[in-house]
């Protein structure tokens, strides 16, 4: 069972759990990205019972009638295992998630997966394409709960200009990050402010030249802020993505005013993914000894 100090970062372990936390987000006006913990399987019973679990999440999500969509990671759908498995698994899950209008991020995992994920992003983009444009949900005032596909792209890594410039000439919606993982320094930024600038400027680009499907995930209020200014200059749509337990005050402010969704984990495979939130910042890590010494 999930222990009380993860419930503020996972919502739970079972599909149920996700999905009532997105039932109650919903009655806040803010979408939920359902998300099945999992990362790295090194075998293709892990992977295949994942791809059928998020199959029949997303069948549960039209019968609900949540303003929901799923984000799924390559290693989680067959990456390590090869590139062959992944296209299937992914194409297979996008393809039962368009049949029930369900819309599907592909989350970035570290810099040797993003050739592959952006190609198969672009691959199931352009198949979608027709579906996506005719439900209308290349705006994103629906929360992205229509049919299509998005893709992550991460500010710290010096190659993402040009992938954000490929991705202008491809249909679906972009999720914009700073980025999670810790990468060399001949390919990535590793300076915060330098991040910052760049995710600035990557921002500036694609409201400027995408016709719609920016979004943009992250908790810091200079980006949001900086997100909002392009909007208003640029008219493009774009949404505000921030996850489970950060700023849930704040995403109930924006949500007044823009279409806000959160990423809701769930499932048995929670550590790592706790942990990451717990270093990723001191306030986390006071709140985790918080709970500790409260217990
Ligand atoms: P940070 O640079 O961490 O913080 C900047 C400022 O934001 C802080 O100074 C503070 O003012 C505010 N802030 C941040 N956290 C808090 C907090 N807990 N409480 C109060 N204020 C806070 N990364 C990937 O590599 N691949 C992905 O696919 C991916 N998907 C993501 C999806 C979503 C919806 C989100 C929100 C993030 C995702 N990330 C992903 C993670 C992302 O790359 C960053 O690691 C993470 O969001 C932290 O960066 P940040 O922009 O939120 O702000």
């Amino acid at each position: 069972m999930l222990p009380p100090i993860a419930n503020r970062f996972v919502a739970g372990e079972s599909p149920a759990t996700a999905l009532e936390r997105v039932r109650r987000l919903n009655e806040r006006g803010i979408a939920g990205i359902v998300n099945l913990l999992g990362e790295h399987y090194d075998d293709r019973e892990s992977v295949r019972a994942d791809a059928a679990e998020y199959r029949a999440l997303v069948r549960d999500i039209a019968a609900s009638d949540l303003e929901a969509c799923i984000s799924v990671k390559p290693s989680q759908l067959g990456l390590d295992l090869g590139e062959v498995l992944f296209r299937e698994t992914v194409t297979n899950v996008v393809d039962a998630a368009a049949a029930e209008d369900v819309f599907v991020w592909i989350d970035m995992e570290d810099h040797t997966t993003t050739d592959a994920t952006l190609d198969a992003f672009e691959e199931l983009a352009r198949e979608h394409e027709g579906g996506e444009r005719s439900a209308g949900s290349r705006s994103s005032s629906d929360h992205g709960s229509d049919a299509g596909v998005g893709v992550c792209v991460q500010a710290n890594l010096k190659r993402t200009r040009e992938d954000v410039e490929r991705l202008a000439d491809v249909p679906g919606k972009v999720r914009f990050v700073k980025g999670a993982y810790d990468e060399p320094a001949d390919i990535a930024y590793r300076d915060g402010d330098r991040i910052d600038r760049e995710y600035e400027s990557l921002l500036e680009y694609a409201f400027e030249r995408y016709d719609g499907g920016v979004a943009v995930g992250s908790h810091d209020p200079a980006m949001i802020e900086h997100a909002i200014d392009c909007h208003e200059r640029y008219g493009t749509d774009f949404e505000i993505q921030m996850l489970m337990g950060v700023r849930e005050d704040a995403q109930d402010d924006l949500a007044a005013e823009y279409p806000v969704s959160q990423y809701v984990p769930y499932g048995n495979r929670w550590k790592s993914y706790f942990y990451r939130r717990l270093t990723e910042r001191t306030g986390n890590v006071r709140f985790a000894l918080r709970a500790v010494l409260d217990r």
